[in-house]
């Protein structure tokens, strides 16, 4: 059976509870003044050793939500692990989450002393087979690889004492669920578990019942939540005027770190060179690239060589890059969960930001169902030369212009949110009505200066 925990406020920040000083040094380093709800909820039951079921989602402050607990239990060991051992096992499903949840372990472990390390596939595995036979405190892993160098005898899992399984609901979309299990036979039975899952389809119920013992339940709000700190338009378009809308849209120099979204590798490939060749330093990411140049790519749109990174759903979870502007839906998903999770990633620890979706005549059931999704409708910009009169009459909307508009069926000032301005657990969907005249390149005011000019060409 699940407890499920009630959300709390703390306004005691981090000094409540109960970490010890070199962890909550390290977090104020970080500038945290107060812990996000998921922490608040979640960091006091992993102090205590219980089995945790978290309903959240990347951007929620999840990962220093059992990466802190996590840490404070490795300090009570005395002795440093035996070679191949591992005592604490995070589970995730893609690299470059893997390589961001291993990063946060160093920041907020920095004032302790511990082996960690992170595998992936795609690259040579000595290092890691290396890092490995030295014995690791924290080992965060994507599914295959480990397996795969558990099966080579390359560490040992007997030993883990804590085990993260993040992104359950992603783990199953990608077909892990089988190696998930395996990972789960191979550990001790006598192992904190913790279970992060954005939502909670019956499999993954069932994965909980299974194998975590009397776990409390964490949540904070659903993930179509995050569309409240996004100020989101839908410019309809015909497919062919989609390349000129985006680059007019570009002339404004204020959108300047702006993820465009595309549904395949091929036409994330074609978007970024035709941006490169109008001299918009653009680079693309997706599953064909080798972890090497995904890895540059991604550096490069972190530091700011690169103003537009091209991704496909592959980078529309877990990203973490700070000050996205824009993010710019190219092609909507079919998946609507998946347009929750791209326009999240300008939406960043409590951030606002903002999405431009761009709709064709074919991508109106899309829409529709993306709009079921987040229960509200997506308000329509059609301050642009490309606007299709054809395809917006087509889809019943309220046209947005060139301001900040209230979203239908918004209601305001609805759901709480902490100092962080995270949103606060809630049981049903929600929608606010927001301006946001300060954002970066904040919409409002920015409105005009991108509107596209008709090419002489055209
Ligand atoms: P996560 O959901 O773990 O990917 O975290 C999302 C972002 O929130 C990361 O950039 C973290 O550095 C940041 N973050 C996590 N906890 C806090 C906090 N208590 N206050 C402010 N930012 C936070």
């Amino acid at each position: 059976m699940l407890t499920q925990s009630v959300p709390t406020s703390n306004p005691g920040g981090f000094d409540t509870l109960n970490l010890i000083s070199p962890i909550r040094r390290a977090v104020s380093e970080e500038k945290y003044t107060q812990p996000t709800p998921i922490q608040t909820e979640a960091i006091p039951h992993l102090l205590e050793g219980r089995d945790l079921l978290g309903c959240a989602q990347t951007g929620t402050g999840k990962t220093a939500a059992f990466a802190l607990p996590i840490l404070q239990r490795l300090a009570e060991y005395k002795d440093k692990p035996r070679p191949k051992e591992v005592r604490s096992l995070i589970l995730t499903p893609t690299r470059e989450l893997a390589l961001q949840i291993e990063e946060s372990f160093r920041v907020y472990g920095r004032y302790l002393k511990f082996n960690q390390t992170v595998v992936f596939g795609g690259v040579n595995p000595k290092a890691q087979i290396r890092a490995l036979s030295r014995g690791v405190d924290i080992l965060v892993a994507t599914p295959g690889r480990l397996l795969d160098l558990f099966n080579q005898g390359c560490l040992r899992m007997d030993k883990v004492d804590v085990f993260v399984l993040d992104e359950a609901d992603q783990m199953l979309d990608m077909g892990f669920l089988p190696d998930v299990k395996k990972i789960f036979n191979a550990i001790p039975e006598t192992r904190q578990t913790v279970l992060f899952s954005a939502t909670l389809p019956a499999e993954i119920v069932r994965l909980t019942h299974k194998f975590l013992n009397d776990p409390i339940k964490v949540s904070v709000a659903p993930p179509a939540s995050t569309v409240d700190k996004v100020d989101q338009r839908i410019m309809f378009v015909d497919r062919e005027n989609k390349s000129a809308l985006l680059e007019s849209i570009l002339e404004d120099e204020s959108v300047y770190r702006v993820l465009v979204f595309t549904r395949t590798k091929h036409g994330a490939n074609r978007v970024a060179k035709n941006l490169s060749k109008k001299r918009i330093r653009t680079e693309a990411i997706h599953g064909n690239k080798s972890q090497s140049a995904r890895m540059q790519a991604l550096n490069k749109f972190r530091s700011g060589h690169v103003r537009v990174l091209v991704a496909t759903d592959v980078a529309s979870r877990g990203l973490d890059v700070d000050g996205i502007t824009h993010v710019i839906n190219y092609e909507l998903p079919k998946e609507a969960e998946s347009y929750v999770h791209r326009i999240g990633r300008t939406a960043r620890a409590g951030a606002t930001g903002i999405a431009l979706s761009f709709c064709d005549a074919e991508e109106r059931g899309y829409l529709r169902g993306i709009e079921r999704t987040i229960n509200q409708s997506v308000t329509v910009d059609k301050d642009h030369a490309y606007h299709s009169d054809a395809i917006a009459s087509k889809s019943s909307h309220r046209s947005g212009g060139n301001g900040n508009r209230g979203r239908r069926g918004a209601g305001a000032g609805a759901g709480r949110r902490n100092s962080n301005g995270f949103s606060a657990k809630s049981g049903s969907r929600r929608s606010s009505q927001r301006t946001n005249p300060s954002a970066p390149g904040g919409y409002a005011k920015k409105t005009r200066s991108f509107h596209a000019k008709p090419r002489s060409s055209r």
